[in-house]
């Protein structure tokens, strides 16, 4: 990406290098929290509180340059979900090591990326990068910020209403329609991580191979890509995220429009 001449978002609380906060919430929220966690494949147990493993190492330079870059690619969304949704408000995003509280309850960076309705806020542990690269095989400065830019889809579809209208249906919902809905939900937020990455390229911030790189990740977070690469098979009731060729699909309609109102992904039949 190219984001030498782009502004900083101030709404990043950075809680690396700090003891940990207090603790908040819990309970139900931690269902939500499981929901809209994006570890893409995350056991939703990984969710329960765990001991506090914040790290109180001083930042280093690398910390910092992470920071910048997440707080500029954060900033992008801010600018055009502002144009596009007249009454947006920001998210917050926070930065934590080994876990944190959340009004959703207590995340350890387990659970990877995650969005939080109850408090608004996006939710990383920067070294889940690591694993992008590494462990998914999703490399590059374009896939990283294609987390946030789909975690903060989240946050439109909370500024939005949709978040919580579709929470209310799933706590009625039995097990596999459960399932259905969170698929709808997060193909949506990769459609509107789509919608972002127009503008983004309207604005000449993507250098070649970034939109590959998008594509890349989004493919290889598929529910089925990564239960084949688990367990061995793919268990299609069983997805929460949608597979590969979904999410790749979705991302690039939004990527096409740059319209979020086409990004309905609740009622449409082709899914
Ligand atoms: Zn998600």
């Amino acid at each position: 990406m190219l984001l030498d001449g782009s502004r900083e978002s101030s709404n990043i609380d950075d809680r690396r290098g700090s003891g940990g906060g207090r603790i908040v919430g819990g309970g139900l929220g931690t269902l939500v929290l499981a929901l809209v966690a994006m570890y893409f494949g995350v056991d939703p147990r990984a969710v329960i509180p765990t001991g506090n493993t914040n790290s109180n190492k001083p930042l280093t330079a690398q910390d910092a340059r992470e920071k910048q870059f997440v707080s500029k690619v954060l900033a992008s969304t801010e600018d055009v979900w502002h144009k596009l949704v007249p009454s947006y408000s920001d998210p917050t995003l926070v930065l934590f090591r080994g876990a944190t509280e959340s009004a959703c309850g207590r995340a350890s960076a387990s659970v990877g990326p995650f969005y939080c309705g109850e408090d608004r806020k996006v939710y990383i542990d920067l070294d889940f990068y690591k694993e992008l690269t590494q462990k998914i095989g999703a490399p590059g400065d374009f896939a990283e910020a294609y987390v946030i830019a789909h975690e903060v889809g989240h946050h439109v579809q909370n500024e939005l209403g949709t978040l919580n209208r579709v929470h209310s249906l799933m706590q009625r919902a039995g097990e596999t329609q459960r399932n259905q809905l969170s698929v709808r939900l997060e193909l949506q937020a990769d459609y509107y991580a789509g919608v972002w990455a127009h503008y983004a390229r309207d604005k000449g911030l993507l250098e070649v191979g970034d939109i590959e790189e998008g594509l890349g990740a989004a493919s290889a977070v598929g529910d089925d890509k990564l239960q084949k690469e688990g367990q061995g098979y793919v268990v299609p009731d069983s997805f929460t995220h949608g597979t590969s060729e979904q999410r790749v699909r979705w991302f690039k309609k939004g990527l096409d429009s740059g319209d979020p109102r086409q990004g309905d992904t609740f009622s449409t039949n082709d899914l």
